[in-house]
């Protein structure tokens, strides 16, 4: 890459949450293989990003290209109205064999917030069907993440998700405190009584409640209390509200159990993935549906789900992610989760003595650095890239989720890198 093809970049090229004219440095990338980005300098950088939470085999796996390019030949694309093709139903196949049994249907997305679109609006037809038309918001907690586009983004925090800037055309729902207990503490029941009040107070307003099971992901990287999922489930049975995972970044094993709401023994009524679903190679999402739901938006006015994208079902997209489910099989993720997890709990703690420390977490393959005050993004990445790795953190959070293959030797580099850096 050329320094004027750079130079176009900066003036002309939006990156993730960047100014446009005041854009922060891009590393022109040339190839990634397992867990080594190669920087067109030709410095190598282990990831510890698994490209947000998506490359959990690593890069340029053969096992994922071979799929692709079976694929190809056969054909990149085709419409799914009125058509349908095998790498979509053996996808469908293979999910709902891994999910929570009560789920039976799926809608393919292309990215994960069209995903929680369709959840949203699939509550909202589902209590319409049932004749409950003033059940038609949503009630979350607080430091939630679910997308960038605006049904999603009506459910992040309120604050991080800057919903003042987007006031009286956000979609109002309610929120309330973010789970308090910590995953592995003791838990206190207490801990849901604004999740209670809400549900007993609004019930009849509330069409589902959505959260992201056990961790909650970019509003803050907290591991919260298995019990606070179970308890939950029961209250909105009681209250007739329907429950929603958003399992995009916990789902396919990163937490250490394939979805994160097996910690809590609990089942959603609808559940959206994505990030992973392709081991990171091509943008795919999902969302499943119990047979109730379906059923019912089914058997009511207009008596069909309204959605559906250009690219559903992208045979391309389906092939990948039937070649990483198939590989998660293949592999002991489950070992190689357990055993970085081990690992960086106990390369990670020296942290926790380090002046601008707030916090070190571990969970599965996720390992997170909370510093006291937010860090300055710039030089930061810039320390991690000359320390041969590749982290990016936000806000006052540094952390890593690495793809799953990565080796002792090799997760060692980077957390070394990381505790550098940081000290
Ligand atoms: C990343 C993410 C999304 C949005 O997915 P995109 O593919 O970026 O649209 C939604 N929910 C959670 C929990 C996520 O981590």
């Amino acid at each position: 890459m050329t320094d004027e093809m750079l130079q176009f970049d900066r003036d002309h090229i939006w990156h993730p949450y960047t100014s446009m004219t005041a854009p922060l440095p891009v590393y022109p990338v040339t190839s990634a293989a397992g867990v080594r980005i190669r920087l067109a300098d030709g410095r190598e950088l282990i990831d510890g990003m698994s490209s947000w939470w998506a490359a959990i085999h690593g890069y340029n796996h053969p096992f994922l290209k071979a799929a692709i390019r079976n694929q190809l030949e056969k054909m990149a694309h085709v419409m799914f109205g009125g058509l349908t093709h095998e790498p979509a139903v053996r996808l469908c196949r293979q999910l709902l064999a891994l999910a929570p049994a009560s789920l039976e249907k799926v809608f393919l997305a292309d990215s994960g917030s069209v995903s929680v679109e369709v959840a949203i609006k699939m509550a909202l037809q589902y209590q319409q069907a049932k004749g409950l038309k003033n059940k038609n918001r949503l009630l979350t907690v607080r430091s939630g993440y679910h997308g960038d586009t605006f049904g999603a983004m009506a459910l992040c925090d309120p604050v991080n998700g800057m919903h003042s800037l987007f006031r009286g055309v956000l979609a109002k729902h309610y929120f309330v405190a973010a789970p308090r207990g910590r995953f592995g503490d003791e838990w206190n029941p207490d801990d849901l009584s604004e999740m209670r009040a809400a549900l007993e107070a609004r019930a009849d307003r509330i069409a589902a409640v959505i959260l992201e099971p056990i961790v909650q992901g970019a509003g803050g990287m907290r591991f919260y209390s298995p019990q606070y999922l179970a308890g939950l489930r029961k209250l909105c049975d009681a209250h007739r509200v329907l429950l929603i995972f958003d399992e995009i970044a916990t789902g396919f094993g990163r937490t250490g159990k394939l979805f994160a709401c097996e910690h809590a023994g609990v089942a959603p009524d609808l559940m959206c993935v994505g990030k992973a679903l392709t081991g990171g190679c091509m943008t795919l999402a999902a969302t499943l549906a119990t047979a109730d739901i379906a059923r019912t938006i089914s058997g009511s006015e207009p008596g069909i789900f309204m959605h559906g994208p250009t690219f559903m079902g992208n045979p391309l997209a389906c092939a990948a992610a039937n070649a990483s489910l198939e590989l998660l099989e293949q592999y002991d993720w489950q070992s190689r989760v357990a055993a970085i997890e081990r690992q960086l709990k106990a390369e990670l703690a020296p942290a926790r003595d380090y002046a601008g420390v707030k916090d070190v977490r571990v969970l599965g393959a996720i390992g997170v650095i909370e510093m006291k005050q937010p860090v300055d993004l710039a030089t930061m990445q810039k320390r991690f890239v000359d320390a041969g790795v590749w982290v990016r953190p936000f806000g006052r959070l540094v952390y890593i989720m690495p793809p799953y293959v990565i080796s002792g030797r090799d997760l060692n580099t980077l957390t070394d890198g990381l505790l550098q850096v940081i000290r």
